[in-house]
């Protein structure tokens, strides 16, 4: 195959085929003009005169048009001007001259290849270079296909860098904190709410930064104080959930502040993560449980003291059916919470203060309530309504009163036991001088007003004195027990008071009794303590215990006090003394 320059061998060429050889120091044809075809390359070379010397068959295939030209001796510029007449250099259109200003001066000082559009659209990159003897090789691949590339990629470029941009502007309008790590852990975005999320982290959070460091950067810095005291067992917590994400995660951070994590696997082996504000919700479910707490307290207090309390507490329902009682119902009422649910109230009140507490109405009151056997109950019942989601409810309060009732009743018996004692005497057991004083007067009084006589008899011991001093002391007061029965015994009459007047002296107020009664009664006194035979082993009377008594008797009509009826029996009772003892004497 002949190399291109020999379709040329005009006589013209014939000479510059020789004057070239001459020029390249050989005599015959250089082997490599044959390769210089065969190359992909279009190859021309100019001499330092910018004349042309040699072009391959790639370089005339490209310009078609110049081929009539392309002999060596034609001119660069020839050759440019010509080309771009013919409209071979696109870029030239419009301001040729300008073009080939500056093509000139790029082909005098070679520099970068230049790149240029063909007008089929394909690209061709020229490598101009001058070489030591002054004359320049220029050759120009065609690289379509790596322009092609390179656009396409530069376009792929464009868009990724677009859609980062629409991507991060998205991520910042989130109100939710993002991040995305990659497969190696490694941050490879994140919004400005993330780094504010993260105050305390904040200088670490940058693209490249490593998950794990992270943590510890912010855990160095109190970003976490769930970790407080635990800081390694958190960090490996923290990064097992980072990998095995299944559910979301709560995390608190300073100052009572709690993120809700979800962090999700991505397609490429990184992690997704969000970071949702939840404060306001974990305040609240604080609060609340806080509350539930109180709650379940004051219940439990509630509880107890329903539990404990001493009154019966029924809870009923706007019919009056009984929904619960506390212990104290079994105990006051007999009837057990278990039995008694589900029966009307009626069973523990009568029918109408049943309706009443039906009504809420019934205050505070002292009523008769039903025992389970059937006895009646002294209670104090005090009824509330509780308006509740599920209807009206009442709560009956039940005091026993029982307690009340006894207490009084023992205080009665306290106070009348009392009054006794003090009108009685603690040795003998019979009235003390303090009643027969009131006695003495009131029946006085009721003598003057029924014109009817009083009777008394003053009852003195005769040597009383040896009897102690021959006996003793305790047998002395035996001895007055028994005079103080035996002068009972003598009187017969509902209205009769037999009292120790004092010492060893005894006092026998008579209503209705006239002298000779009272004479008669005096007699039948000494006589029974005679019969008695009470030893006396010193009495120069008897060998037993004898009496002396003073009898008087008037109608109290006449003088307001009964001083002189007193008087009187006294004055008997001394003349009886004198008269030698163990006898009554009747006053005058
Ligand atoms: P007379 O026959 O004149 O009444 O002589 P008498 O010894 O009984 O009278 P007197 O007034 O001299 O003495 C009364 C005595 O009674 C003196 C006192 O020790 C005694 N006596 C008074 N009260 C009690 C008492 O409560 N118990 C005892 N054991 N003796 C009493
Ligand atoms: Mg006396
Ligand atoms: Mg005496």
């Amino acid at each position: 195959m002949p190399v291109s320059l020999a379709a040329h061998r005009s006589p013209r060429h014939v000479r510059w085929w020789r004057a070239l050889k001459a020029a390249l120091g050989g005599g015959r044809e250089p082997p490599y003009l044959e390769a210089m075809d065969a190359m992909d390359a279009a190859i021309v070379l100019f001499d330092a005169q910018d004349r042309l010397v040699l072009c391959n068959r790639n370089f005339r295939a490209l310009y078609p048009g110049l081929s009539h030209m392309l002999a060596p001796g034609c001119s660069f510029e020839e050759l440019l001007r010509e080309a771009a007449a013919l409209g071979m250099i696109p870029v030239a259109q419009g301001d040729l001259e300008g073009f080939v200003a500056q093509r000139l001066r790029q082909h005098r000082e070679p520099g970068a290849p230049i790149l240029r559009q063909m007008p089929d659209g394909r690209w061709r990159r020229i490598t101009e270079q001058r070489l030591a003897d002054g004359s320049l090789l220029a050759f120009s691949v065609d690289v379509s296909d790596l322009v092609e590339k390179e656009r396409a990629l530069d376009a792929a470029r464009a868009q990724a860098q677009q859609e980062r941009e629409r991507l991060e502007d998205a991520l910042e309008a989130l109100p939710d904190g993002f991040a995305l790590f990659d497969a190696d852990d490694r941050l490879v975005v994140c919004n400005q709410r993330y780094r504010e999320i993260y105050e305390r982290s904040a200088p670490a959070i940058r693209a490249g930064a490593h998950f794990e460091d992270l943590l510890r950067y912010g855990l160095a810095r109190g970003q976490y104080p769930g970790a407080e005291g635990r800081e390694s067992a958190w960090l490996e917590e923290r990064l097992y959930r980072h990998h095995h994400a299944d559910q979301p995660l709560l995390q608190e951070l300073p100052g009572n502040r709690w993120m809700r994590i979800e962090e999700r696997p991505t397609r490429l082996g990184g992690v997704a993560g969000v970071r949702v504000d939840v404060t306001d919700l974990v305040h609240r479910e604080q609060q609340l449980e806080q509350l539930n707490a109180r709650l379940a307290e004051s219940r439990a207090q509630l509880h107890a003291v329903i539990g404990t309390a001493q009154s019966a507490i029924v809870t009923l329902d706007e019919q009056g059916v009984v929904l619960s009682a506390n212990p104290a119902t079994a105990t006051i009422f007999g009837w057990p919470e278990a039995d008694l649910v589900g029966r009307d109230i009626g069973v523990l009140v009568p029918g109408e203060l049943g309706a009443e507490a039906r009504a809420g109405r019934a205050a505070p009151q002292d009523i008769r309530a039903r025992h389970r056997d059937g006895h009646s109950i002294a209670v104090q019942l005090s009824l509330s309504r509780l308006d509740s989601a599920g209807g009206a409810r009442f709560v009956a309060l039940f005091t026993d009163l029982s307690d009340r009732e006894a207490y009084a009743q023992a205080l009665r018996d306290a106070n009348a036991q009392l009054a006794h004692l003090s009108e009685t005497d603690a040795l003998t057991g019979i009235a003390n001088r303090r009643r027969f004083d009131r006695a003495l007067h009131d029946e006085w009084q009721r003598s003057g007003r029924h014109g009817q006589p009083l009777a008394l008899l003053l009852v003195d011991v005769d040597h009383f004195k040896r009897f102690n001093d021959s006996r003793g002391h305790p047998m002395g007061d035996e001895c007055l027990r028994a005079i103080a029965q035996l002068l009972r015994n003598c009187v017969r009459r509902a209205g009769d008071l037999v009292a120790r007047y004092g010492g060893e002296e005894f006092a026998l107020l008579l209503p209705h009794t006239d002298r000779a009664e009272a004479m008669a009664l005096a007699l039948a006194c000494i006589e029974a303590v005679e019969d008695a035979a009470l030893p006396h082993p010193d009495s120069p009377l008897a060998p037993h215990v004898t009496l002396s008594v003073g009898v008087a008797s008037a109608v109290g009509a006449g003088a307001p006090s009964p001083a002189p009826l007193l008087d009187a029996a006294d004055s008997a009772m001394y003349a009886a003394k004198r008269a030698g003892r163990r006898r009554a004497v009747m006053a005058e």
